[in-house]
């Protein structure tokens, strides 16, 4: 990787997980090391989260996720075709949403090593947002409170927002194409010029989608999160 992600950005990333932590500490759920029925490879991210996993890593771990990905690439896998911030904004102009295809029955997260993350530090939101208050494994599918939906779209909304000038696309292809040479400030055009359809460009926020039962209980968060943008 040629470039490396505007250390600002990265500690705004830091600062957002923070405030998403202590949001959910008073939410109980079940989830435990070693369960990992939730990680697939379904898994999407913006560019601002690939940046920062890759920020943390040393060369010699890079190289090391790089063969992994080469070995486990999953070859059907959930290919985003909108961002969260995208998916709001068509609800509000009563526009048609495309369908989307997504099976957790396609694989594994080709990051997971021993049913254990192995990147767990810096995983993206989309992987810290998973939660149960019933065991997954047990009952073949997870118990949300709705708040915690609520909470974790805003957080989505909110990184897009932050990353609007970047991309957003599966785990694999988004941690493949920063492994690349592709240059990292030219993100964007590249997904313009190649109009590969893996990427999506992020967008900023038009509309915040929090249903009126749960507007108190978020405002909090919103104006920690207004201030970091
Ligand atoms: S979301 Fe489900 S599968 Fe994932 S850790 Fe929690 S209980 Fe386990
Ligand atoms: S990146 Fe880590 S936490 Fe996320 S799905 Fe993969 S193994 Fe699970």
């Amino acid at each position: 990787m040629k470039n490396q992600w505007p250390v600002t950005s990265v500690q705004v990333l830091k600062e957002i997980y923070a405030i998403y932590d202590e949001a959910m500490e008073p939410i109980q759920g079940v989830c435990q090391k070693k369960c990992s029925s939730c990680c697939t490879c379904n898994v999407t991210l913006t560019s601002l989260e690939t940046g920062f996993l890759m920020a943390a890593m040393s060369l010699p771990e890079k190289k090391v996720l790089q063969d992994r990905l080469m070995d486990h690439f999953p070859s059907k896998r959930y290919l985003p075709k909108m961002t969260t911030n995208r998916f709001a904004r068509l609800c509000r102009e009563g526009k048609e949403i495309p369908e989307e295809e997504n099976d957790p029955a396609w694989g594994k997260c080709p990051l997971l090593v021993d049913d254990l993350c192995s990147i767990y530090d810096v995983r993206p939101f989309g992987c810290r947002a998973l939660m149960s208050q019933v065991s997954c494994r047990q009952k073949g599918y997870a118990q949300v409170p709705p708040i915690v939906l609520t909470l974790n779209n805003l957080f989505l909304q909110y990184i897009e927002h932050m990353d609007q000038t970047g991309l957003f696309g599966n785990l694999s292809d988004m941690v493949t194409l920063f492994l690349s040479d592709t240059p990292l400030h030219h993100l964007s055009d590249y997904c313009r010029q190649t109009r590969d359809e893996r990427f999506l460009l992020n967008e900023k926020i038009s509309v915040l989608v929090v249903p009126p039962e749960h507007r108190e209980t978020v405002r909090p968060v919103l104006e920690k999160l207004s201030c970091l943008v």
